[in-house]
């Protein structure tokens, strides 16, 4: 038997299997696919964009549905981590433009094969073209996996890593909505984050291929607040925008996002009363000349042209026959342009997921389910999703490294508490009265052996107490604590040690 199946060998997967494995698990990785690492070979436009440096209260601004349950696991492994972890696999990274990081050698590639290592190193047993069909589960509790093809897989314990539901040709097709909602759990409906956005008007697919730079998108919600208000890039599309403003955009936008009113301000590093000056001195000092060529000095051609068009000016106007109410109406476009939000492009083109496993039905300090013990879940699967820039591989890093973590915790403290149980028994017939019930959380922390010996307890009952000590140093898969007997002895362990071990 496995002591750990994990189901996915994406990036939370694959992490998650370095860091069960790391803390001694015997693991088993399951992959439907032929080779791991599928979606993160086209990440970052094949480059991977595997984390980004942002200080911590900044890369929590950079998540987008429910930061506070990523906490624990970011502290756990944050970007620092991920990225001596890939290079002590001998895949130097480098840090770009926005805290982004990347491989030197810009191969998505080389970081899978940094994971594949690690999992070697570690002694981790992959399936590949292995697709799971159902978990099983006994007694609220897992006790393995059953594959397509009927074979039954028993573990102690099992991580489900298998991704949200977007680019569903790299295998992610949402299988972990299926197991979780089977077994219980509250799932919030998959819905495309981080896409391009259709709009109502068609003008942008006359300018499709058109990619705008340092303009404002903004969005107000059906109350006129504001939700979006960002400076950057735009691309002009055959269906509406795309390019990273319209991506962040639309994972900024209500669950149903139709009708919402969007404005684009296409300078807006000048006032309106700036703009309509400079308008009124280029018209000045060309008056003879068509409007068109006014434009072409504000705008590229084809955009200029659409603006005209949008105002009900004729291109071939004398720029000196420009009426006061043409000028106010141009100056307007420019400055906020409206579009409206047809609908957002479908999960096939989302480069996340929003929706998943409710975090409500999920420990954050473990990632351990709180109604299947044993069962764990990792990455995009989970209702989390962040912004462009390194956050969502990180969310999957870190998810996976404190499952795989915290699934070996749990192992080892279920291998403890058949010892515990002896000791019970024991302590039942050393002091003739039931202690066990109300005192077994307190013999975890030691007081039953203090107790013991203030009672002069004798040498062979002590010894006896001290043999039994459960786990003897293991750390307990929820409280993170250490066994009496270690703990007395040893400084607590920091958190992120374990980094250097990996
Ligand atoms: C085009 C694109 C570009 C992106 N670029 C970036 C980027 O540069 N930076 C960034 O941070 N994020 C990026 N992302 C997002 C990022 O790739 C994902 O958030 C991340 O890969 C999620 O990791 P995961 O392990 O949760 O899921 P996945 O990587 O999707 O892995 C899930 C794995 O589980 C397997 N699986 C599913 N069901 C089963 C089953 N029943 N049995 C066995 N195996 C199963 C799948 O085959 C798959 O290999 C990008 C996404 C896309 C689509």
């Amino acid at each position: 038997m496995s002591d750990c199946v994990i189901i996915g060998g994406g990036a939370s997967g694959m992490m998650a299997a370095v860091y069960a494995a790391g803390k001694g698990a015997a693991v088993r990785l399951l992959e439907q696919n032929e080779k791991l690492g599928k979606k993160l070979y086209i990440t970052g436009k094949g480059r991977c964009n595997l984390t980004n440096t942002a200080e911590p209260d900044e890369f929590m601004r950079h998540i987008m549905r429910n930061p506070r349950f990523c906490y624990a696991a970011l502290s756990h492994l944050d970007s620092a981590g991920v990225m001596s972890l890939i290079e002590a696999q001998g895949v130097p990274v480098k840090v770009e433009r926005g805290g982004r990081v990347f491989p030197v050698s810009d191969h998505a590639s080389d970081v899978t094969k940094a994971l594949e290592r690690a999992m070697l190193k570690h002694g981790v047993r992959v399936t590949l073209g292995a697709k799971v069909s159902s978990l099983e589960l006994e007694e609220g509790r897992v006790t393995g996996v059953t594959l397509s093809n009927g074979q039954f897989i028993p573990a102690g314990t099992v991580i489900v890593a298998t991704g949200g539901q977007s680019y569903p040709s790299t295998g992610s097709t949402g299988d972990g909505w299926v197991f979780a909602e089977r077994s219980g759990h509250r799932t919030k409906p998959p819905l495309p984050a981080l896409v391009g956005i259709e709009t109502v008007e068609s003008w942008p697919s006359a300018l499709s291929g058109l990619t705008l730079k340092n303009v404002r998108l903004s969005a107000k919600n059906a109350k006129g607040k504001t939700i979006y208000d960002e400076q950057g890039e735009l691309l002009m599309t055959h269906f509406g925008v795309s390019g990273p403003l319209a991506l962040s955009l639309s994972s900024a936008l209500a669950e149903q996002p139709e009708e919402t009113p969007l404005s684009l301000d296409l300078k807006p590093a000048l006032s309106a009363e700036t703009l309509d000056e400079r308008i009124l001195r280029d018209i000045r000092a060309a008056s003879r000349k068509q409007i068109s060529s006014i434009m072409d000095g504000l705008e590229p051609h084809a955009l200029g042209a659409t603006i005209l068009s949008l105002c009900g000016v004729s291109p071939a106007l004398p720029a000196n026959a420009l009426t006061a109410e043409q000028r106010r109406r141009v100056l307007t476009a420019i400055k906020s342009l409206p579009l409206t939000v047809r609908r957002l492009r479908g999960l096939d083109e989302a480069v996340v997921t929003r929706g998943g496993i409710d975090v409500r039905d999920i420990n954050p300090s473990t990632m351990m389910s709180k109604r299947v013990s044993g069962l764990f879940f990792a990455g995009e699967t989970i209702d989390i999703d962040a912004l462009t820039g390194g956050f969502n591989l990180q969310l999957a890093f870190s998810t996976g490294a404190l499952a795989g973590e915290s699934a070996a915790n749990y192992l080892k403290a279920a291998d403890g508490s058949a010892v515990r149980e002896e000791e019970s028994e024991h302590e039942r017939e050393y002091d003739g009265q039931n202690l066990f019930q109300s005192d077994r959380r307190a013999f975890r922390r030691g007081e039953i052996i203090r107790r013991a010996r203030g009672r002069k307890a004798s040498r062979r009952h002590l010894s006896r107490h001290r043999r039994h000590v459960p786990g003897d140093g293991a750390v307990h898969a929820q409280t993170g604590r250490r066994s009496p007997r270690r703990r007395r002895g040893r400084r607590p362990r920091r958190k992120c040690q374990h980094r250097s071990r990996i």
